[in-house]
């Protein structure tokens, strides 16, 4: 494709398309890609970038897997797509026993919904329809940790972090819910005993109007990609045993390996009462997610009023989507992964190290396939993101957040690129009326 095809495409992009947390016309640059493979993506224009993004948390295969497109293909021959309103399919049936295998104990049913943000909202609704079936319907509201993050939704918004989420500029549209500071501890720190007893006195205090507290376990990601102790999940999980408050994991971003374990929670060894799949589910090739629950749980609200569970999406256990997971599942527990993620993170340590000594940087953090470079200011978008493409790199900073989650099948000389092209362009960056920004620019 010529240039002039690629400024084309650039321009009816900006005309026509919004991007997440964007506008239309926005001042950051988009860049058209024409196809993936591996660990890179190939723009409209031929230049090839290294995803260090694994297009959000998903794509652990890499692009393109020659397994998961024959699963696809496979299942097209087959079928696309069928109602889940009585009618019922084999990969459904597979993947949900596939998951009820590997996911921590208890979790013995399973709810496929489209995306993230709508297993938050099916979850939310499912300890709410819980304590009515178990005849306590005073128990409606939830209670969250700071610098969460649960998704875009209405309901999934009012648990996300209150400062960032969103909650002032959609105000009263959002239910009210509780919140306790976020566990203070670094991953290997032990627990803040301050952090559980914040916790202890919301649900002492509320356990009577409290449905479940909601958790990403482990890693908070898009709140502020913060890691904290396993034994402050223990703890929370004792705290909900004991106050009568259902524990709801929010997994979508740590689930299938990205934290060293193939679940977080299981960092803590606890089960919650509800566990939140999605993202990496699919191998990243298509929007699929899993709620998962206990078999107490779905018999409070098969005995319930109404006693079903009333949620019901037309794209429910898509087949393509459930095929893919389980291509997706298969391909990872055969493979080594937790030598690649324990690899990955070696050479995070070492790649990202040189950014620590840096006056503008904040904190260096990696855990498992995930590294961080936290600054002390926001990044300026527009002048910083065409830096790392320039390096032949795909990294997307948010906010003060400069960080790497790349997909497990990256090679050592890929990482050590991707994380050269981070210290390179970090260091490049000087603080300007509040914003990183190029040196020099
Ligand atoms: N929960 C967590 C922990 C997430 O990281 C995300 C997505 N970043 C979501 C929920 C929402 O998922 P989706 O974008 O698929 O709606």
């Amino acid at each position: 494709m010529n240039e002039k095809s690629y400024e084309r495409l650039v321009a009816a992009d900006r005309a026509m398309l919004w991007h997440p947390y964007s506008a239309i016309d926005a001042a950051t640059p988009v860049y058209p890609v024409a196809s993936a493979r591996g660990v890179r993506l190939t723009l409209a224009d031929g230049r090839e970038l290294i995803d260090g993004m694994a297009s959000w948390w998903c794509m652990i295969h890499g692009y393109n897997h020659p397994v998961l497109n024959a699963a696809i293909e496979h299942q097209l021959s087959d079928m696309a797509h069928v109602m889940f309103g009585g009618l019922t399919h084999a990969p459904a049936i597979d993947l949900a026993r596939r998951l009820i295998e590997i996911a921590p104990d208890g979790l013995e049913h399973v709810f496929f919904a489209d995306s993230g943000s709508v297993a938050v909202e099916v979850a939310l609704k499912m300890a709410v329809q819980y304590w009515r079936g178990r005849g306590r319907p005073a128990k409606r509201r939830f209670v969250a940790l700071r610098n969460g993050y649960h998704g875009d939704t209405l309901h999934a918004m009012s648990v996300c972090d209150p400062v960032t989420g969103m909650h002032t500029l959609f105000g009263d549209l959002l239910p009210l819910q509780f919140f306790v500071p976020p566990p203070h501890a670094g991953f290997a720190s032990g627990v803040d005993e301050g952090d559980v007893a914040a916790l202890e006195q919301v649900l002492d205090g509320h356990g009577g109007e409290i449905a479940a507290l909601i958790l990403e376990p482990v890693v908070q990601g898009a709140g502020g990609m913060r890691f904290y102790s396993p034994d402050y999940l223990r703890a929370a999980r004792a705290l909900c045993d004991r106050y009568e408050v259902l524990l709801i994991a929010d997994e979508i971003a740590t689930g299938f390996g990205r934290s060293g374990r193939l679940f977080a929670c299981e960092h803590a060894a606890v089960a919650p009462d509800i566990l939140c799949l999605g993202k990496a589910l699919t191998g990243g090739y298509m929007t699929l997610a899993a709620v998962m629950t206990t078999h107490a749980l779905a018999q409070a609200i098969a005995t319930g009023d109404p006693g079903v569970f009333m949620h019901g999406p037309t794209f429910m256990a898509n087949p393509l989507a459930c095929a893919v997971s389980l291509a997706s599942i298969g391909l990872l527990l055969a493979s080594d992964w937790q030598a690649d993620v324990t690899r990955i993170e070696r050479g995070l340590t070492a790649g990202l190290e040189a950014c620590r000594a840096m006056s503008h940087v904040a904190d260096v953090r990696v855990l498992g396939a995930i590294g961080v470079v936290e600054l002390s200011q926001p990044v300026d978008m527009a002048t910083v993101q065409p830096m790392f493409v320039e390096r032949g790199v795909w990294v997307r900073p948010f906010g003060r957040l400069v960080y790497l989650m790349p997909p497990f099948v990256i090679d050592d000389t890929e990482l050590a690129r991707l994380t050269a092209g981070v210290a390179d362009v970090v260091g490049r960056l000087v603080v300007e009326s509040g914003r990183c920004v190029p040196v020099g620019r």
